[in-house]
């Protein structure tokens, strides 16, 4: 199985100026998933030499667009041209029928030629073809956002996205053999909404995954991701590295290798 991350960065700031990318990324397994194709998604994908063609399943958080701008031209991908009836699209209910002043982010259109569409609600599970994907409980300014707990054949794989620390959260994420963090800013330079890496180090802490990779990176994160990731290694005894676009983590029953 692999991780590949074709774009790491979030925030308004940084995806209005593009100084990493916003694409997401992917979890290739017995099939091809999709986590958050914000803008920037099919460059990076071409950038890596991965056909958008591959696709199988797309998963989006919530409904900011640096987490589902391209998703429109990947289910265009995933039904070779929209002539075909295929993938699985799942996403936040902001996503697929809008919530409060958000969404929705994918047209009817779009929608209709997809073969299996889902709506995920923290404390729900779906069958993300033989994958088991748990929705896990967020606070984020959208409503509906959810984290994410892949049951893969090579152990538990979770993901964050956007949320604050609150009192619990670590206890959604128990068993994670490797967990990505979206920690926009360093340190203890919190803002409303997103985990800083003081808030990250706390839940790897609690966790205790074999690696930890930290991603969605805003302004004050470029340049200093890498010390930080060394510094909640150092802080947490856990293996933690901060996300590279265009970097691979390839995982095996035995070993993690990035
Ligand atoms: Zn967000």
């Amino acid at each position: 199985m692999e991780i590949i991350f074709l774009g790491t960065g979030g925030g308004r700031w940084v995806t209005i100026t593009q100084k990493i990318n916003t694409g997401g990324f992917r979890i290739h397994a017995s099939k091809n998933m999709h986590i958050d194709p914000g803008p920037g998604a099919l460059v990076a994908l071409q950038k890596a030499n991965i056909s958008p063609l591959s696709t199988d399943a797309m998963l989006i958080s919530h409904c900011h667009p640096d987490h589902y701008t391209d998703a429109e031209v990947l289910i265009e991908a995933m039904t070779h041209g929209m002539t075909k009836q295929k993938g699985v699209l799942a996403c936040s209910e902001s996503v697929l029928v809008g919530k409060d002043n958000l969404g929705p982010a994918i047209s009817r259109y779009h929608q209709s030629k997809i073969r299996k569409l889902e709506i995920l609600k923290p404390g729900e599970e779906s069958n993300i073809y033989d994958i088991k994907v748990e929705a896990l409980p967020t606070r984020h300014s959208d409503s509906t956002t959810v984290g994410l707990k892949f049951h893969t054949e090579c152990g538990i794989l979770t993901y964050t996205s956007d949320t604050e620390y609150f009192e619990g959260i670590s206890k959604h994420y128990s068993g994670s053999r490797i967990m990505i963090l979206n920690a926009i800013r360093p340190k203890s330079d919190r803002i409303p909404w997103h985990l800083c890496v003081d808030d990250a180090i706390k839940i790897i802490r609690e966790v205790k995954p074999e690696l930890a990779i930290l991603n969605h990176f805003g302004m004050k994160m470029l340049g200093i991701a890498n010390a930080e990731a060394r510094r909640a290694e150092k802080e947490t005894g856990i293996r933690t590295i901060s996300a590279k676009d265009g970097a691979r983590v390839a995982i095996s029953e035995g070993r993690i290798k990035c």
